[in-house]
């Protein structure tokens, strides 16, 4: 069996009094791809989030290639250099252009040479298909050209496990096609540990080993997208499914 690279073992979490996400089991292989879905307000995001610690649980235990996310600000650290994320709304830096939005974490917490950054920047550039956007500020860019160079940046990072947080449910319709096949190109080179809210079903069919069910804080369902959505065992993925299909 491949090992796991992130491993959710009785995780749960509280805002405050509302118990947001209870008791999450969840084993991820090394470049495994899923896909996760359900309700709005289900905890997807907030799952999600606690994987790269930009939530905090209360209980349980999560582990990210070997690495258990404590209070140790050091290992938040070290799994944030792992974890690349994209969200739902780009989060680029306005006021730095595309290739300085790229180039500033590689030089600053990676210490790479300003040379070698640009030169990466520009490979996964050409990777999203937008080289030439690059000395453009993100504020001139179309939706679907900014979440190419917000999955570029996250690339540049060389991590290896990227989390994406709905991030075409922003975007005008005609410019999802072109931020799915980015994902699906990477998805498809393989590899690389994919986590992706999602309600793109065609690319969870397309690409997911696994897709996650969450309803009410709590995993559900999952099965293989095939038998998902061929065959949904539980009746509120039944109804989800027949809300979004
Ligand atoms: P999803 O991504 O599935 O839509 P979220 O993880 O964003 O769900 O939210 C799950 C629930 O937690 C929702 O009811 C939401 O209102 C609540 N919630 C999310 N963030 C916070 C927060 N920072 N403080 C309090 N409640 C929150
Ligand atoms: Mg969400």
């Amino acid at each position: 069996m491949a090992e796991s690279v992130i491993d959710l073992q009785s995780v749960n979490k509280w805002y405050g009094e509302f118990h947001v996400l209870r008791n999450i089991n969840l084993s991820v292989k090394k470049g495994e791809r899923i896909v996760i879905c359900g309700p709005s307000g289900s905890g997807k995001s907030t799952m999600i989030r606690c994987i790269n610690r930009l939530e905090e649980h209360q209980k349980g235990h999560i582990i990210v290639d070997g690495t258990e996310l404590t209070n140790d600000l050091k290992n938040i650290d070290a799994i944030r250099r792992e974890v690349g994320m994209v969200f739902q709304h780009f989060n680029l830096f306005p006021h730095l252009t595309v290739l300085e939005n790229l180039t500033l974490g590689p030089i600053w917490v990676l210490k790479k040479p300003k040379a070698e950054a640009e030169e990466t920047a520009m490979k996964y550039l050409n990777r999203v298909r937008i080289p030439e956007q690059a000395n453009k500020f993100p504020g001139q860019l179309s939706g679907g050209q900014q979440q190419r160079v917000a999955i570029a940046r996250s690339l540049c990072m060389n991590p290896k496990i990227m989390l994406f947080d709905e991030p075409t449910s922003a975007l005008d319709p005609e410019m999802v096609k072109e931020v799915l096949d980015v994902m699906i190109g990477l998805a498809q080179e393989g590899g690389m540990t994919m986590l992706c809210v999602t309600h793109e079903m065609g690319f969870a069919r397309k690409v997911a080993d696994r897709v996650i069910f969450m309803d009410r804080g709590e995993i559900i369902e999952q099965n293989t997208p095939d038998e998902f959505f061929s065959n949904p065992q539980n009746e509120r993925t039944q109804l989800f499914l027949s809300q979004i299909l």
